[in-house]
């Protein structure tokens, strides 16, 4: 019989009834350390105060109005977002397939409206996600995630990983534009260079297309800079932003310049929900934590400090890691075992990783993770090869 819950999810038998910072504390009482976040999502952590405050103040004053009315906390948030970033305005999703939806919509508008309908297609690479909508499972193209479900929406062009030159022959007058994950999260934690993301943007340049970002899981501070990109010295065009941004509660948003949403006039998009008080409310408390220099700093910091202890964890056990690899605390593990047993052997440790693609465990703490919790996740992660060595 098919359970309540469809089942399209491999649930491990956990469950947790309160966080707090880094930690989750199980029914029966089992204190986990969270260096999942609920992948990248609760970027400050669980019940931060000031995030509790933000949703609380504003659940008792208004919940939802629909976007035919003004909403200050969603100019506020969109404010600060254009502030912080490239950004000229922002749209706000409730998702990041939702996200991928509207930047794949929006750069198809973009040459439609400059009289160049044909350029429709979207190039992007080998191991990216960019959700599970059509559109979202279109751009990834992987067929574990497109197998089954009919026609794709077609317009995208699948390059192999790091291919630059497959980049230029693959334009043609049908381009639109690039898609890419500054730092692949779903396939493995692979950080795109400086250097490509550099060519990326002269690519654009040259040949007239939009350059969209995927900051879906290592934006929002998750790198050490508010979003991944800057290491690189670039901006997109587009960029598709969730997880973080809400700190857990589902907000999600579309970044772009002046020019390259000059398609989107009104009517030509929307969502009930998207951009609602609730969520900019947080998402607002979430920005103005991130976006502070101190905190960024703290955070690269930290991650120098957790990458450190990594290597040598990774130096010590051979047989169970082959490296450390990622930016800031978005980083991964790639092992030599194999990944699901690493993170099962973690969860009896009271410690919580995420697999990925390329046999990849992803360690993606809270962003406010303290030192003693970064010894405290070497000490577990030391006790979980261990076991997996022996085992
Ligand atoms: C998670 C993710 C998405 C999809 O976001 P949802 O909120 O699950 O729809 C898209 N792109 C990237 C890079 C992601 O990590």
């Amino acid at each position: 019989m098919i359970p309540s819950v469809l089942p399209t999810y491999n649930r491990a038998p956990l469950e947790f009834v309160k966080g707090e910072g880094a930690w989750l504390t199980t029914a029966d009482g089992r204190r986990f350390l969270d260096l999942g976040s609920g992948i990248a999502v609760n970027a400050l952590g669980h019940a931060h105060p000031a995030l509790v405050e933000a949703l609380t103040s504003q659940a008792q004053n208004l919940w939802h109005v629909s976007n035919l009315y003004q909403i200050p906390q969603q100019q506020a948030l969109a404010d600060k977002l254009v502030e912080h970033t490239f950004a000229d305005t922002v749209f706000f999703t409730n998702s990041g397939t939702e996200a991928c939806e509207l930047a794949v919509k929006m750069a198809r508008k973009y040459f439609y409206d400059k009289g160049q309908p044909e350029q429709v297609e979207i190039i992007t690479f080998d191991g990216s996600f960019h959700g599970r909508s059509s559109a979202g499972i279109a751009a990834a193209g992987s067929e574990k995630m497109v197998k089954g479900f009919g026609p794709l929406l077609p317009g995208f062009v699948h390059l192999t990983f790091g291919d630059l030159d497959g980049v230029t022959n693959a334009i043609s007058d049908s381009t639109a534009a690039i898609m890419i994950e500054p730092v692949q999260g779903e396939g493995g934690i692979r950080p795109v260079p400086d250097a490509e993301l550099k060519a990326l943007r002269q690519i654009c340049d040259d040949n007239g297309l939009l350059l969209i970002l995927d900051e879906v899981q290592c934006g929002v501070g998750r790198t050490g800079k508010l979003f991944a990109h800057e290491w690189a010295g670039i901006t997109p065009d587009i960029m598709m932003v969730a997880k973080g941004i809400g700190g857990g509660f589902p907000l999600g948003a579309v970044l772009a310049t002046e020019d390259a949403a000059s398609g989107m006039t009104a009517g030509t998009h929307g969502s009930t929900y998207g951009g609602n008080p609730l969520g900019c409310a947080v998402g607002c408390a979430v920005m103005d934590h991130v976006a502070d220099p101190d905190f960024l700093a703290e955070v690269n910091r930290k991650a120098g400090l957790l990458r450190q202890k990594l290597e040598g964890l990774v130096a010590d056990h051979p047989e169970v890691f082959e490296e450390v690899r990622g930016s800031g605390l978005m980083l991964g593990l790639k092992c030599a075992a194999a990944n699901i047993d690493v993170v099962n052997a973690g969860y009896a440790n009271e410690l919580i990783t995420v697999p990925a693609a390329d046999n990849v465990i992803r360690l993606l703490p809270p962003l406010t993770l303290t030192d003693e919790d970064i010894a405290e996740a070497v000490s577990r992660l030391e006790k979980t090869a261990a076991q997996v060595e022996t085992a």
